[in-house]
């Protein structure tokens, strides 16, 4: 016997409110999440229809009361109902409640707060619009004719009045806009430079290799089994290109296109590419818009008047009809994976919704992540290359400077001596330099400032943290050993934490060139709205010499008159006690040494290190991520970490510390009990990389195991063990895959 639970109304207040039905077995081999039924309902059991979210083979009532589903409502499933199915596939793959899930994917119809208007505005002159009046007129194009007339009076009407009062459909907006005779101009506050240009902009045409490579995708797509492709190429390569021509084909199907960038990339440069390239089609959804503005680009995607939506990892779900194509922009970025449950990432999910939709999935990026080019390899994805900079710029020059070589001389500096002469030479050619200090400053790793060394848990091989005391601790296992202090390889007493933040550097900079003008620009600098913006824009304005600040500096903007780029301590990402310290150093340090001199102007790039041997930072320096990758996969392979093997974890946290070690306890003893035969390793538990937030205790245990499927098993047993388990009240448990 099974059971579905339906949801009748969605609109986000009423997700929670589900109704249990009996699925006659009949219907049993069609009913799943998503599939759209019709079901009695209420004391009459009049028939309503309702979306299935949930199939389980135990009922939540007596059998008695629980009615029978009547019918599948249609065959074709609805946009909604594959939104449905997508979010009971986050369920299932990353660990949540059918709730939170929905939550997730579906358009949030709240009331607006402050609604956005949009106004309609007659681009012609009255006398040209009294001409085209006319014609349409002759044409009996009635609904033309009266929007025409009321443009003509009044020159600009308010959108969502004009289509009331005048009894439009927004079709008829669109092809007047279309003959460029009217535009739509968007009223949402904070978007300065997201409005699609009046002037006609032509599309630059491709080079050979961008050409070869749009084809090479495009054949992909045309196959039996079109696999997403991953477009690997280097900086200024022009991957944004490539995409363009790939959405433009796409519009001409009658189809839509979602773009993923990380957060920072919608600030600047380019979005304004594409708001350039295809103007009104063009929807933009980021972090600092409200929710009621977010429902509104959503909105225009719904009704057909945005045609591609640009955004974060969220953008993921617009609710497009036809979706044909989903683009995910660096997708190395870990800001694609949720951090709050469900903790899904986006790229698999890109991949899922593409396979319900039928779309395409592209993912493109200088710096692939490990697991895009593993699944290259085992050939889950197609991967096309591009090796050629736009242009005629090569490389920068790179220079990687050992920081102990500049103790043993006596520079105790956070410059050696190279970036010092390059900044001596940058400043005095007039041009522009970038300084950047990976994290914000800090990180609990000790290092030996004389010979480099760096304790390292011996069981997982990440680096140990500082913690109370001075005790090191691994946040994997939960080994601890004592403070140090000499370092365990040379003796050397300079063995500590390392510490270095922007504005010490800013203010060294002031020391050491007091005649530069400088930039900060990390958290502190950029708390208001638009300060990522006007601080980015001033730099490429040329109001300052020198930018220093933390990643977000190195992020895909260009700033053709940077030729000199500084990593002051690449160490600080390189031991961050955790699997990825390697892969995100090579990553940044490559986009870093990307910047420098990208217009006509040769660059130079310096790596700071006390690990100049490390082959993140080798292969960073040659601009080589085929050497770095089969070093990084080497590794991965040996102490079985993702891509090559998977990971669980499971984050407890609770205000009652106690209780929370008592509650890990027990449950790594039941995921050991859970697991039977199945060889999983089970690591911790062990206190989180910050073991307190906010009075909330935080612990996490660690599940290694080849096969992802294990994994979701044992984190469905868990879910399970858990909500009836009553010594688990209290405490907070998420789950994270692959993190
Ligand atoms: P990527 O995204 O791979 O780093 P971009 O697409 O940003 O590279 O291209 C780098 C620069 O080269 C941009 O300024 C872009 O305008 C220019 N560019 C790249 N390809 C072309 C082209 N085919 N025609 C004109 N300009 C191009
Ligand atoms: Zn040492
Ligand atoms: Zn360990």
């Amino acid at each position: 016997m099974k059971f579905a639970d339906v949801i009748v109304d969605i609109s986000a207040e009423q997700l929670d409110r589900k109704f249990q039905y009996r699925i006659p077995t009949m219907l049993e081999q069609d009913i799943r999440p998503g599939v759209q039924v019709e079901a009695p309902f209420g004391k009459g059991n009049r028939t309503v229809a309702g979306y299935v979210i949930r199939v389980t083979d135990k009922p939540d009532y007596e059998l008695e009361k629980i009615k029978y589903i009547q019918g599948i409502s249609q065959k074709k499933q609805s946009l909604e109902g594959r939104l449905i199915e997508l979010a009971a596939w986050i369920r299932e793959s990353y660990g949540c409640t059918m709730l939170q899930a929905l939550k997730t994917v579906l358009p949030v119809r709240q009331k607006t707060g402050r609604r956005t208007s949009r106004m309609i505005v007659l681009k012609l002159s009255k006398e040209e619009a009294a001409g085209i009046l006319e014609e349409e007129r002759r044409r009996s194009h009635t609904a033309r004719v009266r929007l025409l007339e009321r443009l003509i009076a009044n020159g600009s009407e308010d959108y969502a009045v004009c289509l009331k009062e005048l009894n439009l459909s927004a079709s008829v907006v669109r092809a007047l806009e279309k003959r460029g005779i009217l535009f739509v101009e968007e009223e949402s506050g904070d978007l300065p430079l997201l409005r699609g240009k009046e002037r006609e902009i032509f599309f630059p045409e491709l080079t050979e290799e961008q050409g070869r490579a749009a084809d090479e995708i495009r054949e992909e797509w045309r196959g039996e089994n079109p696999r997403p492709v991953l477009l690997h190429g280097i900086t200024g390569s022009g991957k944004t290109m490539v995409y363009m021509s790939l959405i433009a084909m796409m519009l001409e199907q009658g189809r839509q296109v979602i773009l993923l960038v990380p957060e920072i990339a919608l600030t600047y440069q380019n979005v304004q590419r594409f708001c350039e390239y295809f103007g009104k089609d063009v929807a933009i959804i980021h972090s600092r818009l409200s929710q009621g503005e977010r429902a509104e680009q959503f909105g225009r995607a719904a009704r057909g008047e945005a045609r591609i939506m640009i955004g974060p990892r969220s953008a993921l779900f617009a609710p497009f009809p036809s979706l044909g194509l989903i683009i995910v922009d660096e997708e190395q970025e870990s800001s694609y994976h949720s951090e709050m449950t469900p903790r899904y990432h986006a790229r698999e999910t890109a991949v899922e919704r593409g396979r319900l939709e039928g779309a395409r999935v592209l993912f493109g990026s200088a710096t692939p992540s490990m697991e895009a080019r593993y699944r290259c390899e085992t050939g889950e994805y197609r991967e096309v290359r591009m090796s050629r900079r736009f242009g005629s710029q090569g490389l920068a020059r790179v220079r990687i400077t050992d920081m102990r070589e500049e103790l043993r001389r006596g520079n105790r500096s956070i410059l050696g001596s190279d970036l010092r002469q390059g900044l001596t030479d940058c400043l005095a050619r007039g041009e522009q330099a970038m300084l950047f200090l990976n994290r914000r400053g800090y990180a609990g790793f000790v290092s030996c400032r004389t010979c480099g060394y760096v304790v390292k848990c011996p069981h997982c091989d990440v680096s140990m943290t500082i913690h109370k005391h001075g005790r090191l601790v691994c946040h994997y296992c939960g080994y601890e050993t004592a403070a140090v202090h000499n370092c365990p390889s040379c003796g050397s007493p300079y063995i500590g934490g390392f510490r270095a933040g922007t504005q010490q550097v800013e203010e060294m900079l002031s020391r050491e060139f007091p005649k530069a003008r400088v930039l900060r620009m990390d958290m502190d600098t950029t708390r208001h709205k638009n300060d990522h913006e006007k601080l980015l824009r001033a730099f490429g304005e040329g109001q300052a010499d020198i930018l220093v600040g933390t990643q977000m500096i190195v992020k895909g903007h260009d700033f053709p008159r940077v030729t000199l780029v500084g990593a002051l301590a690449a160490d600080l990402s390189l031991y961050t006690g955790d699997y990825r310290a390697a892969e995100r150093t090579f990553q940044l340090l490559t986009q870093a040494v990307g910047r420098a001199g990208r217009a006509d102007r040769p660059g130079m790039a310096v790596i700071q290190t006390y690990h100049p041997e490390h082959y993140a930072i080798q292969a960073a320096a040659r601009q080589d991520d085929d050497i770095f990758y089969e070093e990084e996969l080497g590794y991965r392979r040996l102490m079985g970490y993702p891509p090559v093997d998977n990971l669980l974890a499971i984050h407890a946290s609770s205000a009652d510390e106690i209780r929370l070690n008592t509650a890990v306890e027990y449950l790594k003893r039941y995921l050991f009990r859970a697991a039977g035969r199945e060889k999983v390793q089970i690591i911790g538990p062990a206190d989180e990389a910050v073991s307190k937030v906010k009075d909330m205790y935080r612990k996490v245990i660690y599940i290694k195991h080849k096969a992802y499927r294990t994994l979701i098993s044992l984190k469905d047993k868990t879910e399970r063990y858990v909500e009836i388990n009553s010594g688990f009240r209290g405490i907070y448990i998420q789950y994270d895959f692959n993190a």
